[in-house]
């Protein structure tokens, strides 16, 4: 297969697994104390349900 690796940074790309388009979600994990970063957001397949990390949601603790 040649499949190029797209990377998912925007709400409505299409899921490189099954086409659908991701959506913004809050992530599963809340925020914790003990890692320096968290992710404000992910974007998420709502068919296979599988959730990209996106590098522009990231956010550090100390920008608190
Ligand atoms: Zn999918």
């Amino acid at each position: 297969m040649n499949t190029k690796l797209t990377k998912i940074i925007n709400e409505g790309q299409p899921c490189r697994h099954c086409g659908t388009s991701v959506i913004k979600r809050a992530p599963k994990e809340k925020p914790r104390g003990d890692r320096a970063f968290y992710f404000e957001y992910v974007l998420w397949c709502p068919k296979c349900r599988r959730v990209y990390l996106v590098e522009s949601a990231k956010r550090f603790w100390s920008e608190n």
